[in-house]
């Protein structure tokens, strides 16, 4: 199997790969454009991204280098460029000093929320498919990320509907907090069934 080799290009396999790497360099080239409007680099967009949508308490130093794939060190350079420009606050936990919790400004919500269309382009790549093939897409690439993420090419954050430890309304008399998280063995409030979460392992997938 080599993909880039011309003469393996005729097999399916082949094809398909190169056409995903043609949509990672798409996706390269959406962040790159988005950086130089903006005025932010692709990994302080995929930071305030990540500060805007993740659980909080994946926001952290760490929490931010395993979403973006990169050391510590480059997490916190990240970050120190983000507090600098008044987009994100360091602050330590109230019940834990050693852990330094990250916070977006009120400007860095705005920003966050201005920088989530920066896949649009795909989307609507996407959505210009009939849906018989949507839906045959949308299974070959979940099937895709799970053999990726098993093997740890990708970390995958998710929401909690489609997690295994999920239950939904599991406290019916707790309006607060219907549903279960089974790994935190702890009532969840709706509002953050919709946060991605480090810890979401797919319902179809045992934890490696
Ligand atoms: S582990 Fe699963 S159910 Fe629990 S908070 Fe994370 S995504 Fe939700």
């Amino acid at each position: 199997m080599k993909a880039f080799d011309p003469k393996q290009r005729h097999t399916t396999s082949g094809q398909i790969t190169i056409a995903l790497y043609r949509i990672a360099q798409a996706i390269e080239y959406a962040f790159r454009q988005r950086s130089k409007e903006v005025h932010l680099s692709p990994a302080q967009i995929q930071a305030l991204l990540f500060l805007k949508n993740a659980r909080t308490h994946a926001h952290t130093i760490t929490g931010l280098a395993n979403r973006l794939g990169v050391t510590l060190a480059t997490s916190s350079d990240v970050v120190d460029a983000l507090e600098h420009k008044r987009l994100v606050e360091r602050a330590p936990l109230p019940d834990d000093q050693r852990v330094v919790t990250l916070t977006l400004t009120p400007q860095g919500e705005r920003q966050a929320e201005e920088l989530e269309n920066v896949l649009d382009e795909i989307e609507i790549a996407v959505d210009s498919l009939p849906d018989a093939e949507k839906t045959a897409l949308l299974h070959a690439t979940q099937a895709i990320v799970r053999r990726l993420q098993s093997a740890g090419y990708v970390r995958v954050y998710e929401m909690c509907w489609g997690c295994q430890f999920f239950r939904r309304n599991a406290h019916p008399d707790n309006p607060q907090a219907p549903h279960h998280c089974a790994f935190m063995d702890a009532p969840l409030p709706e509002a953050d069934t919709y946060r991605e979460c480090p810890d979401f392992v797919p319902a179809e997938i045992e934890r490696g």
